[in-house]
């Protein structure tokens, strides 16, 4: 019999890959657990919150829409969930919640993963399409680590302007056009998308052009279904390096899974895994 259970709450979550690969962990360390993911709107939060916290459920994550709106039903944040304003896992020690933010140590692990040498590197200028949720933990990494400057550009220029004042706090930062991005392209080593553009295939679209970027810039894209968005297609013509979010999802989901179980999982080979078995 299964003992311990964990879930992933949000909306949408059926094209969620968090159930395929914690199953899988939990299987191969031999741990009696089941994850499942659980369709929770933004009216239903607060309702499965009481329900998680009665059920004896050891943990869970959060996704799009309620990584912010679960902050105020926690218990207790860590420094990262608090400096970066949002939660995507929470450990259930007994009755108490407590909330975690591993997206952004998760996008860093992956991306050191597949260019190792960026580790050694500490001022480097990144540009960051998009100011939502994702944004605020790949900035907030990025700034404790490899990035000297970190620009952003996004749809809503007041957003990139509040992004791009918090980063300001640890590092050089400013709020930039789409149009101002493309034309200083080449001043930025890492190029990352945090949009939603390219999830849908019918929006999937250039949200800049790449004339002006230079021969060694590393293309990265948070999102992974599609395994090549329009920008990674872009890119790779060009003959860039480019990384999707597959390894962003892993690494961010193993440090969760170690939160629950006190366990490391075996990161590389499920990116390997989901990449073969999962992504079009
Ligand atoms: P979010 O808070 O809703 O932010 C969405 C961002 O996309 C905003 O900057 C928004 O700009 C921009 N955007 C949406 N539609 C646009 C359009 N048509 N044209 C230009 N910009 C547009 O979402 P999020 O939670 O940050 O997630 C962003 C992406 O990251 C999603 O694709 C998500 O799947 C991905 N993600 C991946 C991982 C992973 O593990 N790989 C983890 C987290 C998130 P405005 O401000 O102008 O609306």
């Amino acid at each position: 019999m299964v003992t311990d259970q964990y879930r992933l709450i949000g909306a949408p979550v059926a094209h969620s890959l968090s159930p395929v690969m914690h199953n899988y962990w939990f299987r191969s360390l031999e741990i009696s657990a089941y994850y499942q993911a659980d369709l929770v709107t933004r009216d239903e939060l607060e309702q499965a919150v009481m329900q998680i916290r009665a059920s004896g459920i050891k943990g869970f994550n959060v996704t799009f829409p309620h990584k912010k709106s679960i902050l105020l039903l926690l218990d207790e944040l860590s420094e990262r969930a608090r400096l970066i304003g949002a939660v995507n896992t929470v450990v259930c020690a007994g009755s108490r919640l407590i909330g975690y933010n591993t997206d952004g140590v998760g996008f860093l692990q992956g991306l050191f993963h597949h260019f190792p040498n960026l580790a050694q590197k500490q001022h480097l200028s990144v540009l960051m399409i998009g100011a939502g949720g994702a944004a605020y933990s790949v900035a907030q990494i990025l700034s404790e680590t490899i990035a000297e400057r970190i620009d952003i550009c996004n749809r809503t220029m007041e957003k990139a302007f509040h992004l791009s004042a918090a980063c300001g706090a640890s590092v050089l930062s400013d709020a930039l056009t789409f149009a101002q991005a493309e034309q200083h392209l080449d001043q930025y080593q890492i190029v990352i998308n945090t949009t939603s553009v390219g999830l849908m295939p019918e929006q999937d679209h250039l949200l800049i052009r790449l004339d002006h970027a230079c021969r060694h810039t590393v293309f990265v894209d948070l999102i992974y279904q599609p395994r090549r968005t329009a920008l990674l297609k872009e890119a790779e013509r060009h003959g860039f390096p480019v990384l999707n979010g597959l390894s962003m999802l892993v690494y961010q989901g193993a440090l969760a899974f170690q939160m629950w179980t006190q366990l490391v999982p075996d990161s590389r080979s499920m990116e390997s895994y989901l990449e073969n078995n999962y992504l079009s």
